[in-house]
Order: structure tokens, then C-alpha cells, then sequence
């Protein structure tokens, strides 16, 4: 038998409620941070906000999975979950457009997407011999 208070609310009811309370104040904090946000900027807010988008911050070292970044590789990575400018790119694209990393990642002459793409299949093909070496397939 669960025990009440003098309203008539359990301590089950008050956590329900105090669960409540603090899930309406985070949504409106977030609102008040969304309404300040510059539209530029606010793709890069939202998906900073997405579940495992800071994984990568307290992902261990491991070198046997490729885990490890080094100085100039983390310093980007920070730089570009910031949307701040990096470092030493190039002015302008094989294209002739000008060099911006959103202009990089969905320019079909800069190399990017062929470069991402090839990760992918790397890591695809690494994972299926692995697996097969597992299975003695091979
Ligand atoms: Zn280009």
C-alpha cells in the first residue's frame, strides 16, 4: 500500500510530476535557445542535440578500430561541431566554386563524396572478412 500525502499524492505521483515539471523546462529552455539561434546556425545546433551526436567526444582510443584521432584531426572535428572556420583549406574547388565544407561534402569533382563513399565500403568489406574469418569461411 503506497503512502500518501495530505493532497492525496503518492511519492510515485510526485515523481511522475516533478519528471513533468523538468521535461516542460527543458523543452521551453530549448525554445528560448532556438529563438536566439542564427538560421545559419541552427542545423548545426539541432543536430548537435541528436542522441549520440557527442559520442565521438568520449569514444576510447582504440587504434585496432580506428578510434583515435590526432591533434589536427580532433582540433577539425571540434571546429566543425562548433561551425567554426577551418584551417588551411583551399580557396576554391576543382570545380571553380569557392571551398566551403558544405560546398565539399556535396561537390561531385571535389573528391569528398567519392572519398566518404569508398570509407564505407572499406569499413563494409573489413566487417564482412572479419565476420567470415570468425565463421572460418575463410
Ligand atoms: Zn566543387
Amino acid at each position: 500500500m503506497l503512502d500518501k500525502n495530505a493532497d492525496g499524492y503518492s511519492q510515485e505521483d510526485l515523481l511522475k510530476q516533478e519528471r513533468i515539471k523538468k521535461v516542460a523546462r527543458r523543452k521551453k529552455k530549448i525554445e528560448e535557445v532556438d529563438a536566439n539561434v542564427p538560421p545559419d546556425i541552427k542545423p548545426f545546433v539541432t543536430q548537435a542535440r541528436d542522441k549520440g551526436a557527442s559520442s565521438w567526444l568520449n569514444a576510447l582510443p582504440i587504434e585496432e578500430l580506428d578510434f583515435q584521432l590526432n591533434k589536427e584531426e580532433f582540433r577539425d572535428a571540434l571546429r566543425l561541431r562548433y561551425n567554426l572556420k577551418l584551417e588551411n583549406l583551399p580557396s576554391m574547388c576543382p570545380c571553380g566554386s569557392s571551398f566551403t565544407v558544405s560546398h565539399a561534402l556535396s561537390c561531385k569533382k571535389g573528391g569528398y563524396i567519392h572519398e566518404r563513399h569508398d570509407s564505407v565500403k572499406d569499413t563494409l568489406i573489413s566487417a564482412e572478412y572479419a565476420m567470415m574469418l570468425s565463421l572460418n569461411l575463410i
